[in-house]
């Protein structure tokens, strides 16, 4: 059985002790019926991976001693999703997933259509946190606050180019559009249920680096073309290809 991985705060160093909340510990001697002197992965974003090893477990804390550093730090590509706000679970669904297949910040976005101002963004961190830790990466990643689709446009970095996942079938095949693209820095948009407005399609279309893109001849839902695009991008592009320059 594969090691029980855990986020935390912490710096982790040499000798360290880690000292863990009642969420944690719960998880750790309920739900995975840890004790003591088991071993757990520990990461921070920052450290790498560190081998620890339970020292005292309770009912509301736990200790663990840091053994050594298993793996160093390394980070996935730079890759930004920007997402339409879309129901709950969904967007729950699109955070978690977008954890799995490498994102490293999740930017959700209020367009014309749609319906929803606001995100839980603590639950969607807890959600990017644990998909994190079940997926072995190591690094978690960063939910950014909700933002107008116009402003997030309106001030894209010159030098991050943009999947425009363009739902209205006049934009070239996926795989067609990203062959032979250059770039280090990415961020794919997808839109809400509703899809774009006409004036939100010419916006995006008029950043600089933009890759506008079809998925197919089927709409697809959004955490579906969310999943889809993110596949399409790390298999072409990104970390899914043998030699992966980040
Ligand atoms: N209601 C819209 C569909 C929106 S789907 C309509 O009927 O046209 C939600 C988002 O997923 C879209 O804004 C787009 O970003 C993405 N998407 C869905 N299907 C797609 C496709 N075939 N090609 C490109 N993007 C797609």
């Amino acid at each position: 059985m594969s090691l029980i991985r855990l986020h935390v705060a912490d710096d982790l160093l040499q000798d360290g002790t880690v000292l863990l909340g009642p969420q944690q510990t719960h998880y750790l001697a309920n739900v995975m019926r840890a004790r003591t002197s088991d071993e757990v992965l520990l990461f921070n974003g920052r450290d790498g991976e560190w081998l620890s090893s339970i020292a005292e477990i309770g009912r509301r804390g736990a200790s663990l001693r840091l053994l050594g550093r298993y793996r160093p730090q390394a980070k996935g590509p730079d890759l930004d999703l920007v997402v339409a706000l879309v129901k709950r679970a969904r967007l729950e669904i699109i955070v978690e997933k977008a954890a799995e297949l490498g994102a490293r910040r999740v930017r959700p976005v209020v367009t014309e259509r749609t319906n929803l101002s606001t995100a839980n963004l603590d639950r969607l961190r807890a959600i990017a946190v644990e998909a994190s830790e079940q997926t072995g990466r190591l690094d978690v990643p960063q939910i950014l606050e909700v933002a107008p689709l116009g402003e997030v446009l309106a001030e894209w970095p010159g030098d991050r180019r943009l999947l425009f996942c363009d739902e209205a079938g006049e934009a070239a095949p996926a795989l067609e559009a990203l062959r032979g693209v250059e770039g280090a820095l990415w961020g794919i948009l997808i839109g809400p249920e509703g899809g774009f407005a006409p004036e939100e399609r010419v916006a995006a279309r008029a950043v600089t680096g933009a890759v506008p893109v079809s998925l197919g001849p089927r709409i697809l839902r959004a955490d579906t073309a969310a999943i889809a695009a993110l596949s399409l991008w790390q298999a072409s592009l990104g970390d899914w290809r043998g030699s992966a320059p980040n």
